[in-house]
């Protein structure tokens, strides 16, 4: 019986995608707190690297787990077309797939030269905000013949070859030109030899190549099959699978890992079992499934007390998924049908224990089901201004749709925690295979995508005043006023921030002075403001508005970055009389006190715009 909702699922899921966008964003842009960011990537060694997914919850584009992502949800759609057609959700699907091909045909800036990371590593991750407002420096990194990597390279040509396929009838030119990358990065894999991270030294730290590059090697050449048929490239890949690791001191296949962003060995036993039938891929995949399963020769992997199959602590759910993924591509083929009814239920279990089949009845994936994450460790969906996960703001300010979070440890124990990225954060990898499997449980299952989705989040609390009165005297109120930028629909800095101080004269003018008698002064230099003026045409109410100078940055990248201070004084002359002067009845100090705190009197106006305030 269908559990849950599996189409709303793989609808958020194409949803996530949308919100991992780097560059300019499309027109068709579903994602309302998401604007263009990192446009200008590539710069720094003169190629236009824009495009392309945030790895995680973070901005650094890692290319080697995001093209396994892209060859993954190719896959999916390949196998599982049914589950994407049947949800509307093909379209989505081929959006993201152009949309992150795209970026890597741009990164191929030579036959044998292709980019594989933009950001660093530990400069990124040192700051906490949205991707639009990032200011950091980010790097570019290459591969190249004298600097090769076999495994990046391999990957990102299956994952071209395999986007290939998903374009061949809708738009067979731009098929042919994935293709074409595919072919030309596989023979530069193949020909110079390398372990990527020892060209990219930076994603040593995060996605080191561990496993090497032959599986990428076996990987890209089935995917190079699959898409022309040419049976030159299955010989290479069955020539090229004697080299895939082994179990320590034996010949055995290794089988304990699972199917993820370093080794794709075990999607390569599926692969060749299915596409030639062959006893030794059998053999191979069904070792690794069985001992993912009930075990093989009686090595298990470890189960959590509620079942979940769990292989690391780092993204327990997208092993048990990614393999599920395998699983159920597999079954069919399975030597007998108790193996293949077998695979095919723990598919189903990994996913829906994911889905809210746990000891915790919750949901593990943001914005789906019961109880599900809404604090994930992603900078854009927490929507901070402080450069700081705990916060100014606490809550996540936006909802990551779709995103499964890395899971519970193995005793199934979890906590939705911003600050914890082994258990809660998300990553492109995490939902690729998540998303075939998701279109395979609509095609065992059904559901139905939600009418209406997204609807569109209402911002609020982006531009703050706040205010107190800083000193006052018999002839004169002086505040402190500060601006803050909270923007986060989408973060975005302003090029003019103006705000209004009403006063209301009518006691100066009882007493001879004139509204030109007035004088406005400030204490810092970077603001302009204007002579009182009045306000309407009718009573005593005048104002002056108060500039900051255009180079004055007030955005929403840490404490001090978003807010800026500014202290005018409205007096008259010093001379006057104290029944010249009375704030009680001045718009802009009603409710403000000699503590700084939001004040609703004192207007703002951002890019000429009213967005913080009331006026009299
Ligand atoms: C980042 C995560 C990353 C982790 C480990 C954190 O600072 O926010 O995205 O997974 O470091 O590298
Ligand atoms: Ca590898």
């Amino acid at each position: 019986a269908q559990q849950y909702n599996y189409a709303e699922v793989l609808q958020k899921s194409m949803f996530f995608y949308e919100c991992q966008r780097s560059g300019v964003l499309p027109s068709d842009n579903r994602v309302t707190w998401r604007g263009n960011s990192a446009v200008n990537d590539g710069s720094d060694v003169g190629k236009n690297l824009s495009g392309g997914w945030y790895d995680a919850g973070d901005h650094v584009k890692f290319n080697f787990p995001m093209a396994f992502s892209a060859t993954m949800l190719a896959w999916g759609a390949i196998d599982f077309p049914g589950g994407y057609t049947a949800s509307g959700q093909l379209p989505y699907l081929k959006k993201n797939l152009r949309f992150v091909n795209d970026y890597f045909i741009r990164c191929h800036t030579a036959p044998n030269e292709l980019y594989g990371q933009v950001g660093n590593g530990g400069i990124d991750h040192a700051w906490w905000g949205s991707a639009e407002v990032m200011a950091m420096s980010r790097t570019s990194y290459k591969i190249d013949q004298a600097h090769p990597g076999s495994d990046l390279a391999g990957e990102t040509a299956a994952a071209l070859a395999a986007a290939s396929i998903v374009f061949k009838t809708d738009d067979p030119a731009y098929s042919a030109t994935l293709l074409a990358h595919a072919i030309q990065l596989y023979n530069f894999a193949d020909t110079y030899r390398g372990i990527y991270t020892a060209a990219i030294t930076d994603a040593a730290s995060y996605y080191q190549s561990y496993s090497g590059y032959n599986d990428e090697l076996v990987w890209g050449a089935i995917w190079l099959y699959r898409a022309t048929g040419d049976t030159t490239w299955l010989n290479k890949a069955e020539s090229y699978y004697a080299n895939l690791s082994t179990e320590p001191q034996s010949t055995i296949k290794s089988f304990k890992w699972g199917l993820a962003w370093d080794d794709k060995s075990y999607g390569c036993y599926a692969l060749l079992a299915k596409l030639t039938g062959k006893t030794q891929y059998k053999t191979d995949i069904e070792r690794h499934l069985d001992y993912w399963t009930d075990g093989y020769n009686g090595q298990r992997i470890t189960y959590t007390p509620g079942g979940l199959a769990f292989l690391d602590v780092w993204g327990a759910l997208r092993y048990a998924i990614n393999t599920g993924f395998v699983a159920a591509y597999y079954k069919d083929a399975a030597t007998t049908t108790a193996k293949g009814t077998k695979y095919n239920t723990f598919a189903q279990t990994q996913m829906n224990y994911a889905l809210g089949s746990n000891p915790n009845n919750r949901s593990y994936v943001c914005g789906f089901g019961t109880n599900p994450p809404t604090q994930p460790h992603h900078r854009t969906a927490h929507g901070c201004w402080s450069n700081n996960l705990n916060g100014p703001p606490a809550a996540s300010r936006h909802i990551l749709y779709g995103a499964l979070v890395g899971g519970p440890g193995n005793n199934d124990a979890y906590t939705d925690n911003r600050g914890n990225y082994v258990n809660n954060e998300v990553a492109c990898d995490y939902n690729a295979a998540f998303s075939g499997l998701l279109s395979k449980m609509i095609q065992d299952y059904g559901g139905t995508p939600l009418a209406g989705f997204p609807v569109a989040e209402i911002p609020s609390g982006e531009f703050i005043i706040e205010a107190k009165i800083n000193g006052s005297g018999p002839t004169y109120t002086e505040w402190s006023v500060w601006v803050n930028n909270h923007t986060a629909w989408p973060a975005r800095i302003a090029t003019k921030h103006a705000y209004r101080l009403f006063v209301d004269i009518t006691e100066g003018l009882n007493a001879g002075y004139t509204p030109a008698s007035y004088v406005v002064s400030a204490n810092n230099t970077d603001v302009t403001f204007t002579p009182l003026q009045r306000w309407g045409t009718t009573g005593n109410v005048y104002y002056t508005e108060v500039t900051f100078n255009s180079t004055v940055k007030i955005w929403p990248g840490g404490q001090g970055e978003s807010r800026k201070e500014s202290q005018i004084r409205i007096r008259l002359p010093y001379e006057a009389p104290a029944s010249a002067w009375n704030p009680a009845n001045d718009w802009s100090s009603q409710n403000v006190d000699g503590n700084l705190k939001e004040v609703g009197n004192i207007p703002l106006y951002v890019d000429n715009a009213l967005v913080y305030g009331n006026t009299p």
